[in-house]
């Protein structure tokens, strides 16, 4: 099969390789289209295996069963599933308190075989446990691979409760930043204002319901969302980008008892420069948010393949699996807003 092998930061090449043994008690699964992510695309030009490779990444998989193991009973061949990267015990009791998003068991992804390539192996734990959905038929594929990004923005905005006459104000609009905008507007944000730092990007996001677009190395962002907001600042402010400014940036943004959500990860051991006693005095709730517990995950697939969503409206850029740097450059350069790649190419 083909696969897209990583050898080291920013080295990827796509090369022949042997397909996987069908793992006992689970089943092999013919790769039909598999979303590139932020996370990917980090994990890809940095070293984030210290020297262990080639290694193939992607996490946001969705397929077909072809070939299945004795043992497993629940699926069979031409089944057509969304493959969750994260499987939770349901036991420990991160789950049991409805936050398997923090599971103490939960398999790691960055350890297996990942989708980028022809096909993948799922485990008899990944059967086991809540990770595979199964996509019904007439729903395209494409569509379903958004169910993984989708999933940590609906939990965010269903924790928060992002609701009728809501002002939200994101800040950074790659894939994420644009999921919350439109999921902001379906939810009854009556404001959605949109921080970001490319012009470009800014203007795909009007599409999104995005109601007013800011350039924060254009214009003083903080004075920017207060004007719009008569002085008053936003009921919620989410940071989706991996700027530590941005994050200090975001308190001032946020209305007396407003909410702040450090969405997205930074680099690893930066520290951000917070004025807490303006959090302090203003009454801040500051929420970091990860992940999504099982039944969000569920739900955000749903949503994911609900015609009211538009999903074919993120996905700028479908490639095939071999042009996969050529993904990960219009992502960084913002050129794109999802890029899903398709194996099994001819
Ligand atoms: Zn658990
Ligand atoms: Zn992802």
């Amino acid at each position: 099969m083909k696969a897209a092998l990583m050898y080291g930061p920013g080295d990827i090449r796509v090369e022949e390789i042997e397909r996987p043994a069908c793992p006992e008690g689970g089943f092999i699964l013919k790769v039909s289209a598999i979303g590139l992510c932020g996370s990917d695309i980090r994990n890809l030009t940095t070293d984030s295996r210290k020297g262990k490779y080639p290694h193939i990444y992607g996490h946001e998989i969705v397929g077909v069963v072809d070939e299945v193991s004795d043992t497993c009973t629940e699926y069979k061949l031409n089944d057509r599933l969304y493959i969750y990267p994260v499987d939770h015990c349901m036991k420990c009791e991160a789950c049991r308190t409805g936050h398997s998003e923090m599971c103490e068991n939960g398999g790691d992804y960055t350890n297996r075989q990942g989708g980028f390539a022809d096909y993948v192996p799922v485990t008899r734990t990944q059967v086991e446990r809540d990770s595979i959905y199964r996509i019904p038929e007439g729903v395209d594929m494409i569509r379903a691979s958004l169910g993984e990004p989708l999933s940590s923005v609906y939990a965010c905005q269903e924790n928060i409760n992002v609701t009728f006459g809501d002002t939200v104000v994101i800040i950074g609009a790659g894939p994420i930043g644009c999921f919350h905008a439109k999921l902001a507007k379906m939810r009854g944000a009556k404001k959605v204002i949109m921080v970001e730092i490319n012009d470009k990007r800014l203007e795909m996001t009007k599409q999104f319901g995005v109601d007013h677009t800011i350039n924060s190395m254009k214009v003083d962002a903080v004075e920017e969302v207060r004007r719009l907001t008569g002085g008053k600042g936003a009921d919620k402010v989410i940071s989706a980008n991996p700027s530590t400014q941005a994050q200090a940036q975001a308190i001032f943004m946020a209305k007396k008892t407003g909410l702040v959500v450090f969405f997205g990860g930074v680099a690893k051991g930066a520290l951000t420069e917070l004025d807490t006693n303006y959090i302090h005095y203003n009454g801040l709730w500051i929420y970091g948010h990860y992940g999504a517990n099982s039944m969000q995950v569920q739900k955000a697939f749903e949503l994911a393949i609900d015609d009211a969503f538009e999903a074919d409206k993120f996905v700028t850029h479908v490639l095939p699996l071999s042009k996969i740097n050529e993904g990960i450059e219009l992502t960084r350069t913002g050129e794109a807003i999802k890029v899903v790649l398709i194996p099994n190419e001819e």
